[in-house]
Parts: C-alpha cells; structure tokens; sequence
C-alpha cells in the first residue's frame, strides 16, 4: 500500500500534513505519536471512512481515494479493528459476521454460517458463535470484530488501539490473535502503545507528529537509536 503526500483538515485544522509512507504485502507498519498527532486519521483516510483533501493512496493497482473507486469495496479489501468494537448488540457473535457475508458478499445463510464459524475458530471463539455481545468479554469482542473483519478476505488489515480498552490478560488474547496474523503474512498498519507487540511484530515504527513524520525505520533502530529528539523523548515517556 502506498500513501502519497496525504492533506487532511479538520476546519482549520491541518490535521495530516504531507504524509507519505510505503508498506509491502506482509509488512506490519507500527504507527505511534502523541495524543492528536493524527493516527486515526491517518487509519481513517486509509480505508475511506474520512475522505482527503489531496494526496493519493494506492492499494495495489486499486486508488483508493480516486473518487470512482466504491468505498465499501475498500473497506471489505481493508478491514479496520478499532478501541471500542461495534458489535451489533442483538445479534450473536456468529451472527455479526454472517451479515456482512451474506448482504455485501451474497453468500448463502449456510455458506455464510461455516465462514463465521471457521473465523471464530481462528480467534479462538469457536465455543462462543451463539454468545451475544454483552454476554462477552472485551476481549473477547475485540476478537469477533477481528473475525468479522477477516470474514471478507482483507488484503490488508487495521487496528486502531485495538488492547487500550483492556485489562492485561484480556490485552494478551488479542495480541496473541495479532501475532498469529503476523505470522499468517498479513499485511497491517497498527496504532498501538504497545511495545512489546512493535518490538517483536514490526517491519517498520512510523513515529507521527503533528500531522507529519518524523521518523520510520526498523524497530531495534527507532527504539534503541532514534534520529530525533523529538522520537527519544517520546519512548522515554511511554517506556
Ligand atoms: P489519540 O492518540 O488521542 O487517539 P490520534 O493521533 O489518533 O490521537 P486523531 O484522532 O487522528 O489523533 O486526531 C488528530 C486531530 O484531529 C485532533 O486534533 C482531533 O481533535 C482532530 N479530529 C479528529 N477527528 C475529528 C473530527 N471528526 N472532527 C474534527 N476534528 C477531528
Ligand atoms: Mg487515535
């Protein structure tokens, strides 16, 4: 995926500001930076849930921001994990991500059924596909969102801050589903304050500030040894 030059306001508010970055397939792009600095927007532009003021972002051959490509196309190719996943309350699990197959992609109810069960397998929930959500845990529903999303075969997955809401333990069920995606191939961008995922998952750090970056490079290189003051001041504060 490629993002080129990307401006994004918010009124007045420059919110991204020139922002370009390069991910390959099977790449996992850790984006941190201060409160405001503009990573959900960035994720947001990446699937088309905000629209841009200028730049370009390429999936493949596909412009993503072109204005005749479908957004809901995007989002089905690039599927978005967020803090407070938004399950539909009165559907269980199974049926949270049946839905989606069966109205954008037309599955039959039973073809649709064995998908959402074997997505649920993959996160560990095959036990739970008749739970509702109030009946789950946090991150047990983080979990169902990332099914839901790998239901529609994502070239390219999401997560924004996808832990913070979380205990610890809970936390680790999710990270442990993101590691396996890792090592599955899958190619993401995750926003996440935590290090220990970066550190072990990252192909790239990207260190956002301002709207702009400041920085990337590998993992060990950005934490041991940043280029700016700005990036070392910023792993001290959250080390
Ligand atoms: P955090 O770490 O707190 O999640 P962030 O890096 O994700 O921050 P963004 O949510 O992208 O930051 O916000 C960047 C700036 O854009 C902030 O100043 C925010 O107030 C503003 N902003 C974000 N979304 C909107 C919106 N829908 N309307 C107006 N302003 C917005
Ligand atoms: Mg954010």
């Amino acid at each position: 995926m490629r993002i080129e030059n990307l401006h994004k306001s918010y009124g007045a508010e420059e919110v991204l500001r020139g922002v370009s970055l390069e991910i390959d397939r099977g790449d996992v792009e850790v984006l941190v930076g201060p409160s405001g600095s503009g990573k959900s927007t960035l994720l947001q532009c990446l699937n088309r849930l905000t629209e841009i003021d200028s730049g370009h972002i390429y999936l493949g051959d596909t412009e993503v921001t072109a204005s005749e490509t479908d957004p809901n196309e995007i989002r089905q190719q690039i599927g978005m994990v967020f803090q407070d996943i938004n399950l539909f309350a009165h559907l269980t699990a199974r049926k949270n991500i049946t839905l989606g197959l069966r109205k954008v992609r037309g599955m039959s109810a039973e073809a649709a059924r064995e998908r959402a069960d074997s997505e649920l397998d993959r996160v560990g929930l095959a036990d739970q596909a008749d739970s509702y959500p109030a009946q789950l845990s946090g991150g047990q529903k983080q979990r169902v969102g990332i099914a839901r999303a790998l239901a529609m075969d994502p070239e390219v997955m999401l997560f924004d801050e996808p832990t913070s809401a979380l205990d610890p333990e809970l936390s680790n069920e999710v990270l442990a589903v993101m590691d396996e995606l890792v090592d599955e191939g899958m190619t993401m961008v995750v926003v996440t304050h935590e290090m220990r995922f970066a550190r072990g998952a990252a192909s790239g750090i990207t260190f956002l500030a301002d709207g702009q970056i400041v920085e990337r490079g590998p993992p060990d290189r950005l934490f041991e040894n940043p280029s700016h003051e700005r990036t070392a001041q910023f792993f001290e504060n959250i080390s």
